[in-house]
C-alpha cells in the first residue's frame, strides 16, 4: 500500500495534497498496490469523494476530540500508529508547510530517511528518486531506503490528474493513543491576516511587486489589477523587508511558491531566490525599466518602463472592455 497524507485546514484542502495523490497513483501501480490515504479529524469527512476521484481505495480517518485543529507531532503520532497496523511501503506527503513538518515529525519518531521534495519515483527494493535541491536550481538522483518510505513531492512538480475506476473510497476509522506531549505544538488561536480573498497558492493570476514599486502605497496599482483579473498580490523579499507587504505575501525559496496562468512581475529584478518561487507559473509578464533584468530576459512577455505609467495603462484597457 502506498499512503498519502492529505493536507487540510478543518476541512479545507489544501490542493498540493492532490498533486502528491497523482504521484502516488502512479506509484501504486508501478508496485502493484493500492492508494490509501490518511485524513486527520472528523472535518475532513467532507474530502473522501475527492481522495475516491483520484484513485485512493481506501481511507483512514483518524478521529480524536483534539485533533480538530492542527498539532504537528499529534499529527505524526497518528500516521506513526497507523504505520505501525497498516505496513504501508510508502508514505507520501504533499510539500506544504504542514506536510514537511508532519513527515519530517513521522521520520524522527521512526528513526527513518526521508526524502524531500521529491519530483520523480521509480520504485525498487530501493527507491530511486530525483529532489529538487536549493531551492529548485539543482537536481539529485538519490536512492531511499526504508521500511515504509517516506517521502514528500514537490509542489507544482506534475499536475494534479484524477483518477478513474473507484467510486467510493472505503473509510477506516482509528482513534490514536495520544498524550500531553504529543500536544505541545498545537493551535490555540487564529488571528486573521485581514487578508480575506484568493490566496497565493490558488491564485490563477498572481500580480507580484518588488523594490521598483517604490513604496507601499505603490502596490495600490498592483491590487487594481489583481482585483479586476480576480488575482492576487504577492512580492519579492524586498518588498516584504522593507515592510511594504507581509511577509505572507512573499514570493520564492523562503516565501510562497505560486503557480498561476499568469504572474505579472513589477519592478522585480528576478533574482534566482525569487525566480524559484515564480517558475511554475504558466507565462509571466514583466514590467521593469530595465531591458537587462534577469526577469525580462525569462519572462514570456515583457514591457519595459515604468511601472507605475505601464500598469494604470492595462488597467485603463481592461476596464474598455
Ligand atoms: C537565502 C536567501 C533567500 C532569499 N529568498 C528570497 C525569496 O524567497 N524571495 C525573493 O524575492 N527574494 C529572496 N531573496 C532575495 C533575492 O536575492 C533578491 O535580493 C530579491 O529578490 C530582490 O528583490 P527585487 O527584485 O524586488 O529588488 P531588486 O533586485 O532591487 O530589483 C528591483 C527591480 O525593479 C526594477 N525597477 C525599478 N524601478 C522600477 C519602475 N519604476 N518600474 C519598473 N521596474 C522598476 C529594477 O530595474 C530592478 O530590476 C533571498 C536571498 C537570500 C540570500
Amino acid at each position: 500500500m502506498i499512503l498519502g497524507f492529505i493536507d487540510h485546514d478543518r476541512g479545507k484542502l489544501d490542493e498540493i495534497s492532490l498533486e502528491m495523490l497523482t504521484l502516488g497513483r502512479q506509484l501504486a501501480q508501478e508496485e502493484s498496490t493500492e492508494l490509501a490515504a490518511v485524513l486527520i479529524g472528523e472535518a475532513a469527512r467532507p474530502l473522501l469523494p475527492q481522495l475516491a476521484a483520484y484513485g485512493v481505495t481506501t481511507t483512514y480517518l483518524i478521529q480524536h476530540d483534539n485533533l480538530d485543529d492542527y498539532a504537528p507531532e499529534a499529527w505524526a503520532q497518528s500516521i506513526v500508529e497507523l504505520i505501525g497496523t497498516a505496513s504501508p511501503q510508502a508514505v507520501l506527503a504533499p510539500g506544504t508547510d504542514r506536510g514537511y513538518e508532519v513527515l519530517a515529525h513521522v521520520a524522527a519518531r521512526l528513526d527513518l530517511p526521508l526524502a524531500a521534495n521529491v519530483t520523480a519515483v521509480t520504485p525498487g527494493d530501493e527507491y530511486q528518486v530525483i529532489r529538487l535541491r536549493w531551492g529548485g536550481s539543482l537536481l539529485e538522483e538519490a536512492s531511499l531506503k526504508g521500511k515504509p518510505k517516506l517521502l514528500t513531492i514537490a509542489p507544482h512538480a506534475l499536475a494534479a490528474e484524477e483518477g478513474s475506476g473507484v467510486s467510493e473510497t472505503a473509510v477506516h476509522t482509528i482513534t490514536p493513543t495520544l498524550n500531553d506531549k504529543d500536544f505541545r505544538v498545537r493551535v490555540t488561536n487564529r488571528v486573521s491576516s485581514g487578508q480575506d480573498g484568493i490566496s497565493l497558492t490558488e491564485a490563477r493570476v498572481v500580480v507580484g511587486g518588488g523594490r521598483g514599486v517604490g513604496s507601499p502605497e505603490g502596490f495600490a496599482v498592483l491590487e487594481e489589477l489583481a482585483t479586476l483579473l480576480h488575482g492576487a498580490v504577492g512580492g519579492s523579499r524586498v518588498a516584504t523587508n522593507l515592510g511594504w507587504r507581509p511577509h505572507a505575501d512573499q514570493i520564492g525559496q523562503t516565501g510562497t511558491r505560486i503557480a498561476p496562468d499568469l504572474y505579472i512581475a513589477c519592478g522585480i529584478s528576478g533574482a534566482i531566490q525569487h525566480w524559484v518561487g515564480c517558475k511554475g507559473a504558466k507565462r509571466i509578464l514583466a514590467i521593469n525599466t530595465d531591458a537587462e533584468a534577469p526577469m525580462v530576459t525569462k519572462a514570456n512577455y515583457a514591457v519595459i518602463g515604468d511601472l507605475h505609467e505601464v500598469l494604470p495603462a492595462i488597467i485603463a484597457e481592461i476596464q474598455k472592455s
